[in-house]
């Protein structure tokens, strides 16, 4: 079933594009969810910081790694939003790309690896444990499944399917949740009832993955 059986430079592209259609065309819905429990910037922030992207990655030369390609990414997200997600994205993107190196064409194991390097990258950083209602609560569950995929035999496609469902579904599971991480922390109770916006986005990150590999 699996039609890609290596991340190729290309892929990083075309993964970078469709999140960027995707937050694009969501960016209403990831602005609303943050203006229930944040700022409602959400949106605002990860379509900025996505155009970005797409703007740096237009400058990279033909035949960089896929790694090198994330890490350029993961650094304009960096320097383009100014949100708690700009640097939480950032980082694991370039969480992600460190870890594949400069791999030409790292497989489906390796992917699962930087996968749960950049999870590692976003934890560093803000230190949200599982349950704190973040981003976190969805991306755990998808590098997890991710893993647990390839474990079983399973493909690029295929565990990037598995890593996708497994996003939404933690990204549901935000909603009885109180914050304990971010802006949503200081509504306390009042953060209960409501998804997680960057849990939201997670969400979009890996279905994008999902249609990059698929
Ligand atoms: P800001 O909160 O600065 O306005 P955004 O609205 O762009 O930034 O992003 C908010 C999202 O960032 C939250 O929904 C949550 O998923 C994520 N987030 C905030 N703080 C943390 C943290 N310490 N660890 C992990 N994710 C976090
Ligand atoms: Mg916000």
């Amino acid at each position: 079933m699996s039609t890609v059986t290596a991340v190729q430079s290309q892929t990083v592209v075309e993964w970078m594009t469709s999140l960027a259609e995707d937050v694009k065309a969501q960016a209403d819905h990831l602005t609303q969810l943050d203006a229930a429990i944040g700022d409602g910037d959400h949106g605002i922030n990860m379509n900025r910081g996505m155009a970005a992207v797409l703007g740096a990655l237009e400058q990279q030369d033909d035949g960089v790694a896929p790694g090198k390609l994330l890490i350029a990414a993961g650094r304009t997200l960096v320097s383009t939003v100014g949100g708690a997600s700009g640097p939480l994205w950032g980082s694991f993107f370039r969480g992600v790309g460190r870890a594949l190196g400069d791999a030409p064409e790292p497989d489906a194991e390796q992917l699962g690896e930087a996968l749960a390097a950049g999870l590692k990258a976003v934890q560093d950083l803000g230190a949200a444990a599982p349950g704190d209602k973040t981003m976190v609560d969805a991306l755990g569950p998808a590098v997890e499944a991710y893993r647990a995929a390839v474990a079983g035999g399973g493909g690029l496609a295929e565990a990037a399917s598995a890593a996708s469902e497994a996003a939404a579904e933690g990204a549901k599971a935000t909603v009885p949740l109180q914050a304990r991480k971010g802006r949503a922390s200081y509504l306390g109770e009042r953060s209960v009832g409501h998804e997680d916006p960057g849990a939201a986005s997670t969400v979009l990150v890996m279905g994008a993955l999902a249609r990059a590999v698929g």
